[in-house]
């Protein structure tokens, strides 16, 4: 008959005054390390939209769409926790540095696929005059900040955060309208651009 070492009955007796050993999961969660990297989570306050999250993600875990919602067009990324591998590229590259942050949160259960799913939404810009994506407001504005005076020499930028002035004009987007030299001053994609500088020089 296998008799208990008394190492083993001294663990035991310890356990039943103190406790078992092992975490009360799922109970309570279990304690983490200080550092330890889990899902991402974005941060209004700091993302920007600009999508390169999306461009680094080795699993491919965040989708960058550019959609109508609402009748407004947006950027939309969105982060799915059923693939994401808590690698840290997403954080690591951010523009900002605090777009994206890991989190100690790796319980990723749920009822539901869209409960997975970390999203995050931005207004976007388009061309005042194909009506193109050009970026969220939210990116050329961070950009003129970055600048300083160097944003004044690029319309798109300066017009986008003197939006409060009303110097936007939507009447100006029209489909197969000739350009002329008065649209060097609105917001517009790098294609109108160069066209309205091309049809300046050249006529
Ligand atoms: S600011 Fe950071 S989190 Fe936001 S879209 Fe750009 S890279 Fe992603
Ligand atoms: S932690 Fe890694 S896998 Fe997860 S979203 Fe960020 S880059 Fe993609």
């Amino acid at each position: 008959m296998y008799l208990p070492k008394i190492r083993e009955l001294k663990e035991a007796i310890t356990a039943l005054i103190k406790g078992p050993y092992t975490h009360p999961f799922p109970k309570l969660p279990t304690p983490v390390p200080d550092n330890l990297r889990a899902a991402p989570k974005y941060f209004k306050d700091y993302c920007i939209g600009c999508g390169a999250c999306g461009e680094v993600c080795p699993a491919r875990a965040i989708k960058v769409e550019d959609i109508t919602s609402n009748g407004k067009p947006i950027r939309r990324l969105t982060c799915d926790y059923a693939n994401c591998i808590f690698c840290g590229e997403c954080h690591l590259n951010c523009t900002t540095e605090k777009g994206i942050q890991l989190t100690p949160e790796y319980e990723l259960s749920y009822f539901e696929e869209k409960e997975a799913l970390e999203i995050i939404e931005h207004e976007l810009v388009l061309c005042e005059i194909c009506g193109g994506v050009i970026a969220p407001k939210s990116q050329l504005l961070h950009l003129y900040e970055k600048l300083g005076t160097i944003a004044y020499s690029n319309p798109t930028i300066y017009l986008t955060k003197m939006e409060e002035f009303q110097l936007i004009d939507e009447s100006a987007r029209q489909e197969d309208r000739q350009i002329d030299r008065w649209d060097m001053v609105r917001v517009t994609c790098p294609t109108c651009r160069r066209n309205i500088l091309l049809k300046e020089e050249w006529g």
